[in-house]
């Protein structure tokens, strides 16, 4: 049987955040490994945390810690799906799982507008992006295909269906506050089967 990878995924978090409560370097330098194995094979997303919708693209939370210190959200993007720039005042960590991804970065000019900022990148599966308000948190992300989903799993250093966080209209330097929530109302069941 193919181990367990997103409780394994879980289990090592979990022991990281109590390993290094608040400490954003250690945690994400921790984190990365883990997300490379969690998306370096495609075969462990239960399919309902792969399901897309014909408008929106889905935010399915695969397991959120019970203190709120990460949680991990299955990003589907429908085909030609786009978020508006936004950021995350918190740490996160994006690894492509399926299909592939555009992130373009975006910083505040003098003028109060939001301008791109570096070439827009692409992510292949395997691939890792990082964002956080200490180095760069506001962003542009789009699915790089117009004719199939595509699939990133987030993790952030909180609960993201919870943060207050903002979108921002780009031109007007315009700022609006949102709380992402979560697309699906039931998590897996990491509590049967092998154990991590
Ligand atoms: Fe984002």
């Amino acid at each position: 049987m193919a181990r367990n990878r997103l409780l394994h995924f879980v289990a090592a978090m979990t022991r990281l955040v109590e390993a290094h409560p608040g400490n954003e370097a250690l945690l994400m330098a921790g984190a990365l490994p883990l997300m490379r194995d969690l998306v370096s094979a495609d075969d462990w997303l239960p399919e309902a945390m792969a399901a897309a919708h014909p408008r929106y693209y889905q935010q399915h939370l695969l397991y959120g810690d019970p203190l709120d210190r990460f949680s991990l959200v299955s990003f589907v993007w429908g085909p030609g799906q786009k978020t508006p720039v936004h950021d995350h005042t918190v740490w996160g960590l994006i690894g492509m799982l399926r299909g592939s991804e555009c992130g373009q970065a975006y910083a505040r000019s003098a003028d109060g507008t939001l301008a791109p900022c570096g070439p827009e990148l692409r992510l292949l599966p395997g691939d890792i992006d990082q964002v956080s308000p200490t180095f760069g948190d506001i962003h542009v992300v789009r699915n790089a295909h117009d004719d199939r989903c595509s699939i990133s799993i987030h993790l952030y250093g909180g609960n993201i269906g919870r943060i207050a966080r903002h979108v921002f209209i780009p031109d007007t330097g315009e700022v609006k506050p949102f709380v992402s929530g979560y697309s699906n109302q039931l998590v897996p069941n990491l509590w049967a089967g092998e154990p991590a």
